[in-house]
């Protein structure tokens, strides 16, 4: 199942997608939430399904054309959003870095995220804006302390991220919280598409697309901390809530390690895509 929020900026509705058509839950099934986090929470991924299942009979006031509305980041006001710095083989070895012996956490600010064909804003204070195409988990229910073999019961599903990094803000700090945490440096999505249509989450290609160019081009093969290590390790630091996103990190081709490097300017197009989970086209603009 492919899960959208959709909707004006903070007031999106959670909606599925049947055909070429966004389904309202909420307004199809009264007594489903009419949010993400709230669709979670409660536990009504099968709820949702047999409403989506009825919905050949819907009308137009339930049933929307995908394009027709703007969609919001599956989850657009997540509790966290948790990323790992390092974490394919290949961009370790862009860095001429070892593999790391643990994850290498941080965060950012969830006030941050935005849709996936959302604008990214270039601040004033920086000229060195850089994308990080990453295949993102997607938290079902509250985990603390699971185990790696219980992990997988813990996740509703996959979205696509863009970690967009000030690199000058994020490399003259110690801490990468700010430089990764502008207002619009989250753009997620288009869908949150549900574990069950994604068995093998170790086999996706993942890519960037920058300007109809390609400048990453890898797959979670290369992970170097795996999809259920990772839910478990991190639920034994933090709690993990319905709706919290775990960014896994981004492969080898991004801007600032490129000879020259390429920064985002205005006018850009940066597409980034995951294969089984969906495109995001942001454009860029000051
Ligand atoms: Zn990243």
């Amino acid at each position: 199942m492919k899960l959208v929020s959709f909707g004006e900026y903070g007031h999106e509705r959670v909606g599925v997608v049947v055909e070429d058509d966004i389904i309202d839950l909420n307004a199809a099934e009264p007594e489903l939430p009419s949010t993400m986090i709230e669709l979670l929470a409660g536990d009504y991924l099968g709820a949702a399904e047999q409403g989506a299942r009825g919905a050949a009979a819907l009308g137009p006031d339930v049933r929307f054309k995908l394009g027709s509305v703007r969609l919001g980041a599956p989850v657009p006001r997540p509790s966290k959003v948790v990323c790992l710095g390092l974490n394919y083989r290949d961009h370790a070895e862009e860095q001429n870095t070892p593999l790391p012996e643990r994850p290498l956490l941080f965060s950012k600010a969830s006030s941050c995220v935005i849709g996936p064909s959302d604008d990214i804003v270039l601040p004033a204070d920086s000229q060195q804006v850089d994308y990080e195409v990453e295949f993102a988990i997607v938290i079902g229910h509250t985990a603390t302390k699971v185990s790696v073999e219980a992990a997988y019961e813990y996740i509703a599903g996959y979205t696509v991220m863009n970690d967009v990094s000030a690199r000058n803000v994020q490399f003259e700090q110690k801490q990468w919280h700010q430089g990764k945490s502008y207002d619009t440096f989250g753009p997620m999505g288009p869908y949150l598409v549900t574990r069950d249509e994604i068995p093998h989450p170790h086999t996706l290609n993942v890519r960037l697309v920058l300007n109809g160019q390609t400048m990453q081009n890898s797959t979670t093969s290369n992970l170097i901390f795996n999809v259920p290590y990772l839910v478990s390790h991190i639920s034994k630091i933090m709690t993990l809530y319905p709706g919290d996103v775990i960014s896994t990190g981004t492969p080898a081709g991004v801007g600032v390690f490129r000879k020259p490097p390429v920064f985002l300017k205005p006018g850009d197009v940066v597409e980034t895509i995951i294969d089984g989970i969906g495109t995001m086209g942001n454009r860029v603009r000051r």
